[in-house]
């Protein structure tokens, strides 16, 4: 078990007091807090090491490039990618989505379909219409059902052999659905599909097997895995990095440059134009180091209690639905109370110092399906605890009075 004052303690933010009240942070799926450890770590590099990686022979440069690919090393194990050079540092979930569609306007012809799932946060919606904008192809939704699961049966239909590439994601951002990737990547591969699995909200709850998975290409945020922003990681397979052509042209991802004939660097510097985030995937590396000390059972185990006390405190509520009701689950509960705009309760519970999301959660065709405005979405991280589910439900009442 966790002793979660201890874990508490790790994060300064989690002591201070919003509008006077203590601060009860329940965004996490918008963005985790950070450890000491991983503030200390940001300001360490540039105290110690900056310098621009992979072009000096100076001391300092050496050092930067030695602890940015330890760092690309740490993620590698953590994933368990088979190289180190099929993990490409991005500055997130959306550049990685948008790197794998600009790639893919090479590839898509027209009356090709991408299949993407009607659970997607907007930058794995967006990309992909892009893409089809551009080639001629099509795009097709796998739909889902009223508990805000995917339908199955109805993705299994969509495959054809036309389908060239499938898109879904590991856990909902809205509505906290985990689905079910391992058997969608298999079944793509059935059709010779690729599929790529954005894990930007599966990567703070659990350790992703991207071998084990077999997916093409795995995308996530270092900023809700405790990491700082402005770094990700776009995973994919050696064999279709190879075959994608480079997003960005500039320095790092060359091997020469004429003006007849410019030729590229290999993996992973072809896709890494420009001066990275440095001290970012450097510290990744410190957030991925932090959140095993931890434990991903002991978070899973954390997190899964929170989800279940917080639905049935929740449920006590007059008038409150919860959005998203699948069995298999993580710690995101996405509600509404009964005549209410959810907006007006966030602002009112805000001053009682609690941090909840309102509003689509960027995935408007959720919001569409259900027929609402949006929802109240709290999500849960392990630093969380049962008092301070209390403490929301407390102010929910409050606001539910002062608003109805
Ligand atoms: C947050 C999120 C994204 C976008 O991540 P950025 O860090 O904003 O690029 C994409 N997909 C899901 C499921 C998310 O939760």
């Amino acid at each position: 078990m966790l002793d979660i004052q201890k874990i508490r303690a790790d994060f300064p933010i989690l002591s201070r007091t919003v509008n006077g009240k203590p601060l009860v942070y329940f965004d996490n799926g918008a963005t985790s807090q950070k450890p000491q450890i991983v503030i200390d770590a940001i300001s360490k590099y540039y105290q110690e090491i900056n310098a621009n990686i992979h072009r000096g022979v100076h001391t300092l440069s050496q050092l930067a490039t030695d602890a940015y690919e330890i760092s690309r090393g740490k993620i590698q194990n953590h994933i368990n990618a088979k190289f180190a050079h099929e993990v490409i540092f991005t500055s997130g979930t959306t550049h990685g989505i948008n790197l794998v569609t600009n790639g893919f306007a090479s590839i898509v012809k027209p009356g090709d379909e991408v299949l993407v799932s009607a659970l997607e946060h907007h930058s794995n919606i967006v990309p992909w219409q892009m893409l089809c904008e551009k080639t001629g192809a099509t795009l097709k939704v796998i739909p889902m059902n009223e508990n805000g699961e995917l339908i199955m049966d109805e993705y299994d239909k969509l495959l054809s052999d036309k389908t060239k590439i499938v898109t879904v994601n590991h856990i909902s951002n809205a509505l906290g659905t985990v689905n079910p990737v391992k058997y969608m990547i298999d079944k793509a591969h059935e059709f010779g599909a690729a599929i790529l699995i954005d894990g930007a909200q599966a990567v703070p709850h659990l350790k992703p097997d991207v071998q084990a998975l077999d997916c093409d290409f795995y995308v996530f945020s270092g900023h809700k895995m405790c990491g700082p922003t402005g770094v990700g990681i776009l995973y994919g397979k050696e064999a279709w990095l190879n075959k994608l052509p480079p997003y960005q042209g500039g320095g790092e991802m060359i091997k020469e440059v004429s003006f007849e004939k410019t030729t590229y660097a290999d993996l992973p510097h072809k896709f890494e134009a420009g001066t990275p985030d440095i001290a970012g995937g450097i510290v990744l590396g410190t957030a991925v180091d932090y959140l095993n000390s931890v434990g991903f059972d002991n978070i899973q185990q954390q997190e899964l209690e929170l989800l279940e006390y917080a639905t049935k405190r929740l449920l006590e509520i007059e008038g409150l639905k919860i959005y998203g009701t699948a069995k298999e689950k993580t710690s995101v509960v996405s509600f509404n109370i009964e005549g209410i705009h959810p907006y007006d309760i966030g602002t009112i519970v805000d001053k009682l110092g609690i941090a909840v999301r309102t509003g689509h959660h960027c995935a408007q065709p959720i919001m569409t399906f259900f027929d609402i405005p949006g929802t109240i979405r709290a999500s849960f991280s392990f630093y969380n605890t049962k008092e301070e589910i209390d403490l929301m439900i407390e102010a929910l009442k409050k606001a539910q009075m002062m608003l109805s």
